[in-house]
């Protein structure tokens, strides 16, 4: 694996942090309620009021396969987040990111979204060019198809429902073409409820920034190695402030009050295992473990030099 990509370790299982960039988004969007004079000291805004946000991916390594989670915004020309969320990519995009780890987009068996969302789920799907163009006529159709050709994709099935079926304030979060013709193409299992997915990894339902919602869990199978859980969170708490702070929810969420209480008792299960959390959007603390404070307040701290990261 390349020397920039942090790697932490579960037992058997390697869990390696990818990206496909960084993208800007308006401030008040990340902290909802959460006044600008709170949040500015954390996280200073550029002159816009936008805040950087990692567009992550996770590569685990489990059981004999290569498993994805998320796979950023992808390259689709007409993808409004791509273009309207100024994307910077100075090390290129996931695919580099794969590629520096030795893998092509047919090397993946396995592909988790957290959900649908379209920086999470661009790449599931790209143009397929298959069509001669003469340059004479209209330029032909081109329909998007799996970009991990080899791979079965698992969501939520109430996620797909929703993002499938979006309304006035979820119209513009969700991409048809990134999601659809997996289905058409027979790749997609849709999940209800918690799913084992290999022997070391499984998701749960972490409902509230969608209502389907879920969160990737990788431990270690083996007794002889015990070995804390990796937490991938996901957009339950896209920055580490927002799993240490149950009110600091961001604006995009459908369902903020669920949120809290799904934040609630995720944090508890953390921290009485003392799980390796993975954070899909800070650009300043991608990992970390949750502490607590003689007041009972939580607070997300460096994994231990020699523990879980490598
Ligand atoms: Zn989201």
């Amino acid at each position: 694996m390349n020397a920039n990509t942090i790697t932490l370790r579960c037992g058997q299982s390697r869990i390696h942090l990818l990206s496909d960039g960084t993208s800007y988004w308006d401030g008040g969007g990340t902290f909802g309620l959460v006044p600008r004079v709170r949040w500015m000291k954390l996280l200073p805004p550029d002159d816009l009021n936008r805040v950087p946000q990692e567009l992550r991916c996770v590569l685990i390594e489990a059981d004999g396969k290569h498993i994805l989670v998320d796979c950023g915004v992808g390259n689709k020309p007409n993808d409004l987040i791509a273009t309207q969320y100024d994307v910077r990519r100075p090390r290129g995009t996931l695919l580099d990111d794969l590629a520096r780890c030795g893998l092509r987009p047919a090397d993946i068996d396995i592909v988790i979204f957290t959900h649908l969302h379209g920086d999470h789920s661009g790449w599931a799907t790209t143009l397929d060019e298959k069509t001669q163009y003469t340059g004479e006529e209209a330029a032909p159709e081109r329909s998007p198809a799996p970009t991990f050709a080899n791979a079965r994709y698992y969501v939520q099935r109430q996620e797909y429902e929703d993002a499938t079926h979006p309304n006035e304030r979820t119209r513009n979060t969700y991409f048809a073409e990134n999601f659809v013709p997996l289905m058409r193409f027979g790749v997609l299992t849709l999940l209800d409820g918690e799913a084992q997915i290999t022997s070391s990894v499984r998701v749960v339902p972490t409902p509230g920034h969608t209502a389907g919602h879920q969160s990737v869990i990788v431990e270690s199978a083996s007794t002889d190695e015990p070995a804390p859980p990796v937490f991938l969170i996901g957009d339950m708490a896209p920055f580490m402030i927002h799993f240490e702070r149950l009110p600091w929810v961001t604006a995009y969420d459908v369902l903020p009050m669920v949120t809290i209480e799904t934040k609630r008792r995720w944090q508890s299960w953390a921290f009485e295992r003392g799980a390796a959390l993975v954070s899909c959007h800070d650009t300043r603390q991608p990992v970390g473990r949750l502490a607590r404070n003689d007041k009972g307040l939580f607070s997300v701290i460096p994994l231990e030099t020699g523990g879980a990261a490598e």
